[in-house]
């Protein structure tokens, strides 16, 4: 075995969102520092469509962010059964091309080394293990790997299947429409969301809040090729790019991630999905994915040359606090998941978008005031009062979920 120092200040293990993001916002901020990514598959930032409003991002960290953006809309739709709005808050939307370009001039200047084609299974807070044998050593080594599952984590699921299609002629649609859930309800909270990326290309994609992780990707590609041709009336056109997605929506969490502290301050920094940081009501990373960035960009601004421990230490604690802010979120989803009837999830959105703009915006954030909590959580329920109560606590969720199994 091997081992080499000196190829580069930080490893990061993953070229997805949440590790070009770091390494993206990392090497602006701190001209003097290397990186080197290291990625299974055989490209960066694979193939993706990221979306969210441009409230969710802190407003000092939307200069840094705005290369990313590669379509924006200035107001987007809902449509429910009993009514439909507009919210003038504004949406955009990134992708792997977008977060390339973004990264490139680093890996032109050689200050960010990228290393394909290679699934690496052993990191430590400074190591990074090859399928070699060698051992990479850094000042700091962040893992994101995407997804893992845990243990300690009740799930329930988002799941999707999303077509970009071109049209023969203007389709007409000019704002996204983020959540139409006048379609049929099936298995769980069911919406189709369109986002128009030019008079001639939108993308489609039916989504489903369901208990269970299963895709049954032919039945709703069909389902969405029905709902273009009935519901948006477009019968010419073909289909240029096809996705899908199963994300984690957590519904409770055994033990506060900061009683692990110990063990998480061994190393290395978790990034990402790996790291629990995505909104537990939607499963989008995007904003966590920003905000780590810049929390490791300032660790290493405020700690140069040797910020490695500065950054880890910080990065627990980002993870710790996380945990907190997302408890309320986790409440929403047991309501959703747990009280609501899978056919009937809808009404609980349906109540959710009638409240307040700002509040919505908030929402999305992550940045819910104790009054908005109140004005979600009181008026006539959406779900059985009795099953409201029942999953409210979420240390007895969890014992009935998690630990009786
Ligand atoms: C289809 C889809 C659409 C989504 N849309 C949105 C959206 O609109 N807005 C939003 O905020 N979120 C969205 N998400 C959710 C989430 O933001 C994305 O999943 C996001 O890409 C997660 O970022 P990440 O960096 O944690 O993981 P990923 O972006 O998945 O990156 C992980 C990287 O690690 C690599 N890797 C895995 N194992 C290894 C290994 N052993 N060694 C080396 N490399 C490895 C993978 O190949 C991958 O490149 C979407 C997810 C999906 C699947």
């Amino acid at each position: 075995m091997t081992s080499s120092k000196g190829q580069a200040d930080i490893i990061i293990v993953g070229a997805g969102l949440a590790g070009l993001m770091a390494a993206w916002r990392g090497l602006n901020r701190n001209p003097d520092v290397t990186a080197l990514i290291i990625e299974a598959s055989n490209k960066i930032a694979g193939d993706h469509t990221w979306s969210f409003n441009l409230s969710d991002i802190r407003e000092d960290m939307r200069d840094w962010i705005r290369p990313f953006i590669a379509h924006q809309w200035s107001s987007y739709n809902v449509k429910f059964p009993k009514y439909d709005r507009d919210l003038d808050i504004i949406y955009c939307s990134g992708n792997s091309d977008s977060l390339r370009r973004a990264v490139t001039p680093f890996i032109k200047s050689g200050r960010l080394k990228v290393q394909l084609n290679t699934a690496v299974e052993r990191l430590t807070a400074t190591s990074v293990t090859l399928p070699s044998g060698e051992v990479l050593i850094a000042k700091c080594v962040c893992d994101a790997r995407g997804f893992k599952p845990n243990e300690n984590v009740a799930l329930g699921y988002q799941k999707f299947v999303g077509l970009t299609i071109k049209t023969k002629t203007p389709h007409g649609m000019t704002k996204p429409i983020i959540m139409d859930a006048t379609v049929e309800q099936l298995g769980g909270y069911r919406f189709v969301y369109c986002l128009p990326f030019s008079d001639t290309e939108i993308l489609v994609e039916d989504t489903y809040y369901t208990d269970g992780p299963q895709l049954s990707e032919n039945e709703i590609n069909d389902r969405i090729v029905e709902y273009i041709e009935k519901r948006l009336g477009i019968d010419d056109y073909i289909v240029t790019r096809r996705e899908k997605g199963v994300l984690p929506i957590t519904l409770g969490v055994e033990r506060a991630y900061g009683e692990a502290i110990d063990e998480e301050l061994q190393g290395p920094v978790l990034l990402g999905m790996r790291g629990g940081y995505y909104h537990a009501v939607t499963g989008y990373s995007i904003l966590e994915a920003a905000k780590s960035g810049e929390v490791i960009a300032d660790m290493i601004s405020k700690n140069a040359p040797d910020f490695g421990k500065a950054v880890l230490h910080e990065m627990t604690y980002h993870k710790r606090d996380h945990y907190y802010e997302e408890k309320f979120m986790r409440l929403l989803n047991r309501m959703l998941f747990r009280a609501a009837k899978p056919e009937q999830r809808y009404k609980v959105l349906e109540r959710f978008y009638r409240l307040p703009e700002g509040l919505v915006a908030r929402f999305y954030r992550n940045r819910l005031t104790k009054k908005d909590k109140l004005r979600i959580l009181f008026g006539k329920p959406p779900v059985p009062i009795s099953k409201a109560l029942a999953n409210f606590s979420e240390s007895k969720f969890i014992e009935r979920e998690l630990l009786r199994k």
